[in-house]
């Protein structure tokens, strides 16, 4: 009779036989022929294949979905460390909110003119700075003529390099301060082993484009 009710009468979220397959999938089959096994011990590996088929299933929706999917392709190309893309999320140091800010951007789902043309909200989708692109998180974050004329794109690629310079001084034993907020970066920094050069022009025998002629460091 319960098992009648449960399974008519019941919706999805409430009914422990809908509710039962849809955690099991096609596994519970097979459970009735292990009940030799502990129940805990089958408990634990159905709970097991549950999780895998979960995450498999979830990483599918992130693939295909037209928006976000675009970051999981960057993801997979050749010249991306996937692993090293995604290290800061297992690192735990950013608080939930936080966490969310960054994926939302990752995922293109930040509200920009381009996210609000796309949803219906507003006739333009241009960049509200340099009005001559599309404004999507992308090009805010690396893109933007305007933002890198001001030097936003430069101020953060410094940091970068700020933070790199203070672990490669910590790796070659050169003294380096204990904080990145009050790491100095000379141009030159060495001991009897090595020298480490920030910021520094490169001599090279013909014209190169853009004036690059600045590797960010070169331990020597
Ligand atoms: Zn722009």
């Amino acid at each position: 009779m319960v098992n009648e009710h449960h399974t008519k009468c019941l919706p999805q979220q409430t009914s422990t036989t809908k509710l039962g397959e849809n955690f099991s999938g096609n596994t519970l089959d097979n459970t009735i022929k292990e009940y030799d096994n502990p129940a805990t011990l089958i408990t634990r590996e159905k709970r097991e294949e549950y999780r895998k088929r979960e995450l498999k299933t979830r990483v599918e929706g992130w693939q295909q979905h037209k928006r976000a999917g675009r970051f999981m392709e960057e993801l997979n190309q050749n010249n991306i460390n996937k692993e090293a893309s995604l290290q800061w999320l297992k690192s735990d140091k950013f608080p939930f909110d936080e966490e969310q800010l960054i994926i939302a951007a990752q995922g293109q789902g930040l509200l920009t003119n381009g996210f609000k043309k796309m949803a219906g909200l507003q006739n333009t989708d241009q960049c509200r700075f340099c009005h001559s692109a599309v404004e999507s998180p992308s090009h805010l974050m690396s893109g933007c003529k305007i933002l890198l004329g001001d030097g936003h794109y430069t101020a953060r690629h410094n940091k970068v390099c700020r933070y790199l310079h203070l672990k490669i001084c910590g790796e070659m034993q050169l003294d380096r301060s204990l904080n990145i907020w009050v790491h100095e970066t000379p141009p030159i920094k060495s001991n009897v082993k090595v020298t480490v050069f920030y910021d520094k022009d490169i001599q090279a025998g013909r014209y190169i484009k853009d004036k690059a002629i600045k590797s960010d460091m070169e331990p020597a």
